[in-house]
């Protein structure tokens, strides 16, 4: 039975290495995207060269109607869905809190926290054994920022990443009993776009030279322990906060 598995955010980054190494692995991936097609087709193209099957689900996550169709749309392409990686996220300009207004706080709770919880509990409806699922594993992109806090930088994303943290402690206790594991990844400095559109394209590389690693990491370096926690090598793990972050 092929598993099938929805990655929100699965355009670039982070989220295109785990669609990658899952279509490594055999796994049919929904890839999501905001609003850059022909990045997500890019992945999708990568994940049927590797072995896999892919399907291409634009959506924002934070609009509850698109988070629907997008789990509606990996339904119809696949027949099941087994897996959710709840990755996409945004950061925004380093500010002090004092700095930020209104419309910059109001996108990052919605995108990184309702978006994050709209897909939860999206795959928690379908996979969930009480509810007719097949059960399952969701991994949640948290960060390290939860909990070193982001100051003078983005404390609205670390508080974001928070959230996540809590969400996946809960979830993982409230879907246990229902087949699904629920755990969470917090990766440290990675090596993506995300820190230019923050306005900081070197962020990742002067940052990570600073940690005991010496070296910011890489999206494939986080995709493989999302991947591991997604496969039945992880069977008994849930509840987990793993942080991939070089030790930072
Ligand atoms: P990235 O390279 O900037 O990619 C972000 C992805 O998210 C893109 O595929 C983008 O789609 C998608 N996306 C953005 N807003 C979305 C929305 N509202 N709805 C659906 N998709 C949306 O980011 P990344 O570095 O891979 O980050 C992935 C996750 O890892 C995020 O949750 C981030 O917070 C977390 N993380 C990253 C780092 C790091 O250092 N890179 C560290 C810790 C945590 P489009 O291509 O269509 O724009």
């Amino acid at each position: 039975m092929t598993k099938t598995v929805l990655i929100t955010g699965a355009s670039r980054g982070i989220g295109r290495a785990t669609a990658r190494l899952l279509g490594a692995q055999g796994w049919a991936v929904g890839v999501n995207y905001a609003s850059n097609r022909a990045a997500a087709e890019d992945t999708a193209a990568e994940v049927v060269r590797a072995g896999g099957q892919a399907c291409v689900v634009q959506g924002d996550v934070a609009d509850e109607t698109a988070v629907v169709a997008m789990f509606d749309a990996v339904v119809a392409a696949f027949g099941r869905i087994d897996a959710l990686v709840n990755n996409a996220g945004i950061v925004a300009a380093s500010l002090p809190l004092a700095e930020m207004d209104y419309a910059r706080l109001k996108r990052m709770f919605d995108v990184n926290v309702l978006g994050t919880y709209l897909c939860a509990r999206e795959a928690a409806r379908r996979m969930s054994t009480d509810r007719g699922g097949h059960g399952g594993a969701i991994v949640n992109v948290s960060s390290a920022a939860s909990r070193l806090g982001s100051p003078n930088e983005y404390v609205d994303y670390a508080g974001s990443k928070g959230a996540i943290d809590t969400l996946t402690i809960g979830l993982a206790k409230e879907l246990g009993p229902r087949g699904v594991r629920v755990n969470a990844v917090r990766p440290g400095l990675i090596d993506t776009e995300i820190h230019a559109s923050g306005g900081r394209a070197d962020r990742a590389a002067v940052l990570g030279a600073q940690t005991p690693a010496g070296r910011p990491g890489t999206a494939d370096e986080v995709a493989e322990a999302i991947v591991w926690l997604l496969g039945d090598a992880a069977s008994y793990v849930t509840g987990a906060l793993l942080d991939v972050a070089g030790g930072r």
